[in-house]
């Protein structure tokens, strides 16, 4: 028999895939399998319109069948089929695939190679990285005959004419033998296989069956002694493995607070229950579901650099991408979740990806939902909002910092400072809200403690004008306030700014008249300290306290402290 050649691009893929050095080769089942889903989608529609289809949605269905004997996994769909002509186009070719456009446009091809598989599959090539020979026998709807396409490689493919009674496609992988590198058989065992069904093509809204073989008690024999041991036998039985209607897809009102946090808690990796669940579905436009967590605690690595933020994305009910950074902005990078839109195609590349408007509108309207879910918190369950800052609290002032306050619109309402209000933990607005008319800034003092700010001399002046102070006790929070800007008009002053409080000509005057008194301690001062202070002054900002330090200049000591422990 006559082999053809593939294309020259299909070729580059397939050698790509043949010589894989890629981990997760697993991948290719929810291809194969998401391919399908693809056909049976096909022909269902077709069946809406077409009484001769004579299927219903319910006959729908696809057979994962593994044989250990003859190591072949076959992947059986009764989805719409393919002529010999789709065969040569569809399988001999892969013209339409974005994720090679990618590939050529990258100069590094080797990592863009792993970006590739990892990230969006390679679609039915994918088989080449688990068998050295992968057979497809397919009867099209309406078709007279049925099609075999096999092919071993790189070297082409064979297409001959065969016997199949129904219309579908069987796609027939001959599994490698195990190397040191990859156990193979796993391919070939049900349980692992169901595994991949579960994680990688669960909601996948038709089912996928397979023989399951289980242990089971035989039945207690009626003359059973006393010392009668149960008996154990093997059985098999088709089951579906596929859950097939994903939690997010559900209407909020049918899904109980066990059930969100069960899935989080199963699918996240997670023991504690999370902080907030978050279900969104929106349609118009841009139709999607959305299901988002907040953890209750801080993930082991979250703050190395082996984190990965990103929410899983779906297309119809498909796995296309683990971790999609695209939709979370780094401020709320501690969110978990899924989102799920039929708009985003199986194949699209990471690049593409980025740039999808789609995806961008998404991401926005996600951050804005998650942004007033803990809006809503603070203000509804403040412990509980508290326990959450404990925990992910620094994130947003590192984000703050990292964007040069860009996302301050956003993250100016999420944050808490400790305030000589009750020492409490206050937001920004709260302070605002109870503000004396008279006052028009918003006041901080720095410090190692809530203790200590409570006790430095530079605040006296300003609480005893009846102004709240806020206890910046974090290193990075006073360039927080500068990355703020300010919060809802009002700008930020350190209680040691000279002008924290506005000076009368009499305190001015006074001032002064005392520069000319002490000018003899003043200048005693100022030698005996020479090199450590440059320059010793009457102050107006201090109360009973004697002395205190300040920086002259717009950065503050604590900040200049700051400075320089980075340096180190
Ligand atoms: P994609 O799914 O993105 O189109 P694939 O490489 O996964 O790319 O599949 C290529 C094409 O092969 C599909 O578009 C489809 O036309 C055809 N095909 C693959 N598997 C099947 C199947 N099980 N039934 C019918 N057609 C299939
Ligand atoms: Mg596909």
């Amino acid at each position: 028999m006559e082999k053809k050649q593939f294309k020259a691009e299909s070729q580059r893929l397939m050698d790509l895939m043949i010589n894989s050095i890629y981990t997760h080769k697993e991948i290719f089942l929810r291809e194969i399998i998401s391919n399908a889903s693809d056909a049976i989608d096909k022909l269902a529609y077709r069946a809406l319109t077409d009484e001769k289809v004579g299927l219903n949605r319910e006959d729908f269905k696809i057979v994962v069948v593994p044989d250990k004997e003859a190591r072949t996994l076959t992947v059986a769909d009764n989805g719409i089929g393919m002529t010999q002509e789709e065969m040569e186009n569809n399988l001999g070719t892969i013209a339409k695939s974005g994720s090679l456009q990618f590939k050529k446009e990258t100069e590094n091809a080797d990592d863009a190679e792993l970006d590739i598989i990892g990230q969006f599959g390679v679609g039915f090539y994918s088989a080449f990285m688990v068998a050295d020979k992968v057979t497809v026998i397919s009867k099209a709807y309406g078709g007279e005959t049925a099609w075999k396409w096999e092919s071993e490689g790189v070297d082409g493919y064979t297409i001959e004419p065969c016997q199949k009674d129904t219309v579908g496609t069987d796609v027939i992988m001959s599994i490698k033998a195990n190397t040191e590198e990859e156990n193979y058989d796993e391919y070939l065992a049900p349980y692992s296989l169901s595994n991949l069904i579960k994680k990688y093509s669960d909601y996948i809204r038709y089912p996928i069956r397979m023989e399951m073989e289980h242990s089971r008690q035989k039945p207690k024999p009626e003359d059973a002694g006393e010392d009668y041991k149960p008996e154990y036998e093997q059985v098999k039985e088709w089951e579906t493995i596929n859950s097939m209607v994903p939690i997010w897809q559900r209407p909020k009102s049918q899904v109980t607070k066990e059930e969100y946090n069960d899935f989080y808690k199963s699918k996240f990796g997670d023991w504690q229950d999370p902080i907030l669940s978050i279900h969104v579905a929106a349609e118009g436009n841009f139709e999607y579901k959305a299901l988002l967590y907040v953890p209750g605690q801080v993930p082991m690595n979250y703050f190395s650099t082996d984190f990965k933020k990103g929410l899983q994305l779906y297309s119809s009910g498909v796995m296309i991408m683990d971790k999609c950074p695209d939709l979370l902005p780094d401020h709320f990078s501690f969110v978990q979740g899924i989102v799920d839109t039929p708009d985003v195609s199986l194949n699209i590349s990471r690049e593409m990806l980025q740039h999808d408007r789609q995806l961008k509108v998404i991401a926005n309207n996600i951050e804005k939902k998650i942004k007033s879910e803990l809006v809503k918190l603070m203000k509804d369950d403040r412990e509980k909002y508290q326990q959450f800052w404990t925990a992910f609290g620094m994130q947003f002032k590192y984000a703050l910092m990292n964007a040069y306050g860009q996302n301050r619109d956003t993250i100016r309402d999420l944050l808490l400072f400790w305030s000589s209000k009750e020492n409490k933990l206050t937001s920004l607005k709260e302070y605002v809200d109870r503000m004396p008319e008279s006052q028009e800034k918003i006041y901080y003092v720095c410090a190692d403690s809530v203790e200590h700010a409570s006790k430095m001399p530079q605040a006296e002046r300003v609480l005893k004008a009846g102004y709240e102070v806020l206890y910046l006790t974090v290193d990075e929070d006073e360039i927080v306030l500068q990355m703020l800007e300010n919060a809802y008009d009002k700008p930020f002053v350190s209680v040691a700014s000279e002008d924290a409080l506005p000076v009368t000509d009499a305190e001015k005057a006074s001032v002064e008249q005392a520069e000319k008194d002490h000018k003899a301690l003043l200048d005693f001062a100022q030698e005996t300290l020479k090199g450590e202070v440059s320059k010793v002054r009457i102050s107006k900002i201090l109360q009973s306290g004697a002395v205190c330090l300040t920086a002259e200049g717009p950065v503050s000591l604590e900040m200049e402290k700051y400075f320089r422990k980075m340096r180190r």
